[in-house]
């Protein structure tokens, strides 16, 4: 798609320093990184939202993010790993082509993903599961 930055990224417009790429994927380092080794993994095909994927394209990407993830946790080691995908600009994505960042962890490294929690009655919890069952 024109105008969209990891378009042009996956076609080599637009430097990056990649570190992994196959027929559905490729992986560059987080410009604005949160941690060394802070990697994005891009699909090829121009999407929004991840649940707007063909599910054999969402297969593809995952396979790249968890060779991208045993690489990075091979060899720069990190006590953790958060693997984060950002749907819509309330959740977080300001890139509206899809991807999941992969950032490594290290204790005390100050990055916080532990939002807080809501208490929900026992009854609204089986009527979302009923809801959302497919
Ligand atoms: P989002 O908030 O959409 O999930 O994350 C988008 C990410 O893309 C951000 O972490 C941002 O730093 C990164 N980013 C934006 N533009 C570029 C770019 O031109 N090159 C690279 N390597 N990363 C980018
Ligand atoms: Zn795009």
């Amino acid at each position: 798609m024109e105008d969209c930055i990891f378009c042009k990224i996956v076609k080599g417009e637009i430097p990056s320093y990649r570190v992994y790429e196959d027929d559905s994927a490729i992986a560059f380092l987080d410009i604005n990184p949160m941690a060394r080794g802070h990697t994005l993994v891009v699909s090829k095909k121009h999407v929004e939202f991840l649940s707007d994927m063909d599910p054999d394209d969402i297969g593809g990407m995952f396979r790249a993010v968890g060779k991208v993830g045993d690489s990075i946790q091979k060899r720069l080691n990190p006590a953790g790993i958060n693997y984060i995908v950002n749907q819509g600009r309330t959740a977080g994505q300001i890139i509206p082509h899809v991807h999941c960042h992969i950032v490594p962890r290290n204790d005390g490294d100050g990055l916080e993903f532990h939002p807080k929690t809501i208490d929900i009655p026992e009854d609204e919890m089986k009527e979302i599961a009923e809801r959302l069952k497919v």
